[in-house]
């Protein structure tokens, strides 16, 4: 599946092709199409799966449609718990808008008043804000919310922790009653739930989680590795021996992907590395080249490998474990796709039992052991 197939306007998917992005998320896959049907939506899916992009996108296609309302305020306003998360949010307009002329603005706390009346004084189609911020600028009657016909809640079950219940429910108040409003948080319970019963109207909810991922055509097993040489002499000899076709190594850091990356060439392994300190360019030069068979093995980081989707991708390897039990089940996700069988081995340091057992609680499966002769760990 690819974002060709999410009625989403050439210059939006112009502007998804120049961020990298070659494949939805789950969450974008399910939430954009809802999200443009005009529902509301309570959506919940892990850090770092894209929930920026998934109501990014649906709003900057409404705001390319002539406004439903006369007035000069925001159509589309997206709060957010803190001011980096509001910065962010920002960027990513920025990046996915680039190819619209559309016009938004940030208004948020810490930062010196007069610019920011002064950009609520002017025709607006998107403005970003933290709710305490926003409050002050309402009470000094400077908002017009007359023709919002979009509301976005992000993060909101940490925005309501920190205290704004009052503060966005007011603001969400001040907005028209018809307007459409998608709601992203960790958690439906307590605070956010009320708070959705009060704003959403018949929302779809969403809930990616991860361990509702499907891994039957997975074959997962570990090797237990004494040091990092033993480590490298794993990876090369399951690079050599393996007939998975290609692989994707991950290692925990950017600069690990890279030392990777060129210690597997100097071995004779046809390899490229793919991390966030690459330009577009090089990530989609390094996709590319997997993409054609001109390399074998890739060397990526979490953030970088998301939503790559290759179909002769048979082995993912994991040469440093991942932190959380759910990056695991992503990286693991990038093999055995569309019903291809997959194999995903990891490689266990001394300190790594722990994290191990993280995730065969989360996946509830117990992992196979396995050794390869010659390269045996030295059980203590
Ligand atoms: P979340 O809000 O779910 O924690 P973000 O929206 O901040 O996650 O996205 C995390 C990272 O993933 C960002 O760097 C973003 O550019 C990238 N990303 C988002 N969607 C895709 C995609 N479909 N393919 C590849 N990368 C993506
Ligand atoms: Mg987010």
């Amino acid at each position: 599946m690819s974002f060709d197939s999410l009625n989403l306007d050439p210059i939006l998917l112009r502007a998804v092709t120049r961020c990298g992005f070659d494949t939805p998320s789950d969450i974008q896959r399910e939430a954009i199409p809802l999200a443009l049907a005009g529902k509301d939506l309570m959506a919940s899916a892990q850090t770092g799966t894209g929930k920026t992009a998934a109501f990014v996108l649906p709003a900057l296609q409404r705001l390319l449609t002539p406004p439903a309302r006369a007035g000069r305020g925001p159509r589309v306003l997206v709060l957010t718990p803190t001011r980096e998360l509001a910065t962010q949010v920002s960027e990513a307009i920025g990046e996915l808008g680039r190819f619209t002329r559309l016009s938004g603005g940030a208004v948020v706390g810490g930062m010196p008043y007069p610019p920011q009346q002064r950009l609520l004084r002017q025709p607006l189609d998107l403005l970003v804000a933290t709710p305490g911020r926003l409050m002050d600028h309402m009470e000094r009657g400077r908002v017009d919310f007359s023709r919002l016909e979009l509301l976005v809640l992000d993060e909101a079950d940490r925005m309501l922790d920190m205290g704004f219940v009052d503060a966005v429910e007011r603001i969400a108040a001040a907005t028209p009653q018809d307007r459409q409003t998608l709601l992203f948080s960790a958690t439906f319970e307590g605070a956010v739930k009320r708070v959705a019963d009060r704003l959403l109207r018949e929302p779809v909810r969403l809930e990616m989680t991860a361990v509702t991922a499907r891994h039957e055509d997975i074959t997962q097993r570990v090797h237990q590795a004494d040091h990092l040489d033993h480590k490298h002499a794993l990876l090369d000899r399951l690079l050599r021996e393996g007939s998975e076709g290609q692989a994707l190594v991950f290692t925990s850091t950017k600069r690990g992907a890279d030392a990777l990356a060129s210690r597997l060439r100097d071995e004779g392994h046809r390899s490229n590395a793919l991390h966030g300190d690459m330009s577009q360019h090089e990530r989609r030069r390094a996709v590319e080249q997997l993409r054609g068979g001109r390399v074998r093995v890739m060397v990526a980081t979490d953030v970088a490998a998301r939503g790559l989707d290759i179909r002769t991708l048979g082995l993912v390897i994991n040469f440093d474990l991942p932190n959380s039990p759910e990056d695991y089940v992503h990286r693991i996700g990038r093999t055995g796709r569309g019903g291809d069988q997959g194999t995903a081995i990891s490689l266990i340091g001394r300190q790594d039992w722990p994290r191990l057992a993280r995730i065969e609680r989360l996946t509830g499966q117990r992992l196979e052991r396995a050794v390869l002769s010659g390269l045996e760990p030295r059980y203590p």
